[in-house]
């Protein structure tokens, strides 16, 4: 029924539409009858050249690029922020994280030395939403908060915690020397399997222990993030890789991508998966001199908010919902995630939310055929940009100026233009300039000369 290179030659909105109506009003459930599971997957440092499906040879993501094959790629997925703490704080709240102040990393300076990173209590997550809605919520990786006990997944809407509470970990945990990787709040005596194993081996646990409900499993994986370790068995497969760390960051991904292979596994075995909204996305750009990840052919990387630092391997699929073969090619963005997964849930979304981000399936369905955004907007530590449609206004931190780019058009930010249309880089500036003076000022951080000299109290 669906010809999926049609619509990549239609172009995806037209494409999505004629599809879409065939699979709502179908033999498919349609989204009222039923609540849908929602797996979030998150990859850590992962760059836009490291996924299959953006068109790198060589790359071993058959399960991930199963994901944008059985659904919708987003061509210009981005996230809030270019690196791990910030741009988790938009995607578990909705909102851009700039507006409680978390806008770098938890670091040694705050506003005041009472200062806490983390989401404020008054910002609730995307688990608090869905368990609202009855979902039982699991998350099992990654957590990059600050360490204030209040950050914990268990006190912020989550049923199940197994993962740990820093920017990196090691992935042999064995003895676990640090005691930081925990399960709720008691830290785990021995683990016997290589880290991205184990959240593997969880996440298949937590599917089969809870499929006859309704369950939001978020899946914060640390690879492909440093410290780049991994098996010898693995790391031989890809012993034709001359550069060492580029070697060990495959291998990294090759383990990730097997695990996200035994979710789906465990998904259909359960009969589970068609009405499972699976989404996938990388936490900020890669990190070619860190980690050896490549944003080709994106400018810049993590740290930065050229597109390798903030533009994404973003995809998601929904068998039930979502034509296979979908290419969106709109901007859309991490905080369009749990709009879109209240909406999954047959849950409303209020308007004293005050969320930043939409619900997709209409944009996707072609419903809604106008961009979901009117603006994009980043603001990191002294870095900004503006996305709007096919223009985007660009400082980065070291550059001379801002730029301009017909981001449509010049996807590598090639060609600064910003001499040549003055009309437009002052109407985007103008609209930053609204946006930022609607934010507040960094509340933690690395940079006492934003946050202030203040050291806070709670560890970071
Ligand atoms: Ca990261």
């Amino acid at each position: 029924m669906i010809n999926s290179q049609k619509i990549t030659k239609l172009g995806a909105v037209a494409g999505a539409c004629l599809c879409f109506a065939g699979a709502t009003h179908g033999s498919t459930p349609s989204k009222t009858e039923t609540k849908a599971n929602i797996l979030l997957i998150f990859a850590d440092d992962l760059g836009y050249a490291d996924v299959g499906y953006h068109g790198s040879k060589g790359i071993p993501t058959p399960n991930i690029d199963s994901i944008a094959k059985n659904g919708v790629q987003f061509v210009s997925g981005y996230v809030t922020a270019p690196v791990c703490s910030p741009s988790r704080n938009g995607l578990l709240t909705g909102c851009y994280q700039n507006r409680f102040g978390g806008e770098d990393n938890p670091g040694p300076f705050g506003a005041t030395e009472d200062t806490i990173p983390g989401i404020p209590l008054s910002y609730k997550t995307i688990g608090e939403r869905l368990q609202a809605l009855g979902y039982k919520t699991g998350w099992i990786g990654k957590q990059h908060q600050g360490k204030h006990p209040r950050n914990s997944p268990i006190k912020r809407g989550f049923n199940e915690f197994f993962g740990f509470n820093n920017g990196a970990s090691e992935y042999f945990i064995r003895g676990n020397r640090k005691q930081r990787l925990v399960r709720g709040s008691t830290p785990v005596k021995y683990e016997k399997e290589y880290l991205t194993d184990a959240f593997g081996r969880e996440a298949v646990d937590f599917i089969n222990r809870n499929h006859k409900q309704a369950f939001f499993l978020y899946v914060p994986f640390n690879a492909v993030h440093g410290p780049l370790q991994v098996s010898k068995t693995l790391l031989n497969k890809y012993s034709y890789i001359k550069n060492i760390k580029r070697r060990k960051m495959l291998a990294m991904l090759d383990s990730m991508d097997a695990n996200i292979g035994k979710m789906i596994t465990a998904l259909k075995k359960n009969k589970v998966y068609r009405n499972t909204l699976i989404i996938f996305l990388s936490d900020n750009g890669g990190k070619p001199k860190g980690n050896a990840s490549l944003n080709t052919p994106l400018r810049g990387h993590k740290g930065q908010l050229f597109e390798g630092g903030i533009r994404i391997p973003f995809c998601m699929q929904w068998p039930d919902h979502i034509p296979a073969g979908i290419k969106y090619k709109n901007a859309v963005i991490s905080l369009d995630i749990l709009p879109t997964a209240i909406a999954a849930a047959n849950g409303k979304i209020a308007s004293d939310w005050k969320l930043d981000g939409v619900n997709l399936m209409p944009y996707i369905s072609g419903k809604k055929k106008v961009s979901p955004h009117k603006n994009l907007y980043w603001r990191f530590n002294y870095s900004w940009g503006i996305r709007n449609n096919d223009w985007k206004l660009v400082y980065v931190k070291g550059k001379k100026a801002p730029m301009l780019f017909n981001i449509s058009k010049d996807m590598s930010e090639k060609n600064n233009v910003i001499k040549e249309y003055p009309e437009i880089t002052a109407k985007l500036k103008k609209d930053y300039d609204k946006w930022s003076s609607g934010m507040m000022k960094p509340q933690w951080g690395w940079q006492p000369s934003l946050v202030g000299k203040t050291r806070i109290k709670t560890q970071h």
